[in-house]
């Protein structure tokens, strides 16, 4: 299965991001015009042609491409898809907009949170060219059909961030910043299990809780994670989230002067444990989270760093 339908003319492809399947979704949005959210890294860019595909729709018809964020398990094959879709136009936010055009500091950016192996795991960036790229202020709209799509500028996961409000299904497309979503077919485990990303560079805790705040503010009825597929009701997410990180300001307060990244490491494996024991799911270890919480305690430390350094 590589399609959800969700109603409303919502679908969710799965991109087999990292070769999983669970692991990521695009969605598509069917109306008088078609909008695709999200495109995956370049290295998903032919499992989202395959599920496009199972929806009868041809790359060359999409009018519109939406990004949440270009870290690049969002955004990577954004170059290859507007290849691909020759009219469609992209929309993501100010701050995304010109690394879209010039992705040479996303692939240096990249590379110093990912290490030597960025290029495997994500694939080539591709140019898009600056007049196919629209800058979404916060608060603006894009009508396609019976759908209006609305733009939110969300910081805490990046500061390129927003999310996008449906007003049919009065879903919201999270991108990262109301938590992950892990499906036992991901997971291994016997239950769904939802928790923040803090990935660098941009995590700060207390910006993420606002940013969420407000996004609980429209009242969406479900989220439409990119890590994965829906949350039904949102406050569910919402939860998971808020909880997550407030955890994780509890293990900030409590870390030592200089901590170092095996140290939060762990206490995050840790605290993953006991927020599943905490909920009835005694789980042995964390290790199915192994590569989220490994890049979740690089952004923690970051974000410790420039703390100390005065640069928040
Ligand atoms: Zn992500």
């Amino acid at each position: 299965m590589a399609v959800i339908d969700y109603g409303s003319g919502i679908y969710a492809i799965d991109l087999y991001e990292e070769g999983k399947p669970f692991r990521s979704s695009a969605y598509l949005i069917k109306d008088e015009q078609l909008a695709l959210i999200e495109t995956g890294s370049a290295n998903s860019h032919e499992a989202l042609l395959r599920g496009l595909g199972e929806l009868d729709v041809k790359p060359e018809d999409l009018d519109h491409i939406l990004l949440t964020h270009v870290h690049l398990d969002h955004s990577g094959g954004a170059g290859q898809m507007m290849q691909a879709s020759p009219k469609a136009v992209m929309h993501a936010h100010p701050r995304a907009a010109r690394h879209l055009v010039d992705p040479s500091r996303l692939i240096s950016g990249t590379r110093a949170v990912y290490g030597e192996h960025a290029d495997e795991m994500f694939g080539p960036l591709m140019p898009i060219e600056a007049e196919r790229v629209v800058a979404e202020d916060d608060g603006s709209h894009l009508t396609i059909g019976r759908h209006t799509l609305s733009f939110y500028h969300t910081p805490g996961h990046a500061k390129h961030h927003m999310c996008i409000y449906d007003s049919v299904s009065t879903g919201l497309f999270s991108g990262d910043m109301v938590g992950i979503r892990y499906w036992p077919e991901y997971t291994g485990w016997d239950f769904v299990y939802g928790f923040p990303t803090t990935s660098p560079v941009d995590f700060d805790p207390d910006t993420m809780l606002a940013s969420m705040d407000r996004m609980e503010q429209l009242q969406p009825s479900r989220i439409f994670h990119t890590h994965f597929g829906e949350t039904k009701p949102a406050a569910v997410a919402f939860d998971f989230s808020r909880r997550g990180v407030q955890y994780i300001r509890a293990l900030i307060d409590q870390l030592p002067e200089n901590p170092d990244y095996p140290m939060i490491q762990q206490a995050l494996s840790q605290i993953v444990i006991q927020d599943a024991r905490r909920q009835g799911h005694p789980v042995k270890n964390a290790d199915p989270l192994a590569l989220d919480i490994m890049l979740d305690a690089q952004g923690i430390l970051v974000y410790i760093q420039k703390k100390q350094a005065g640069k928040l």
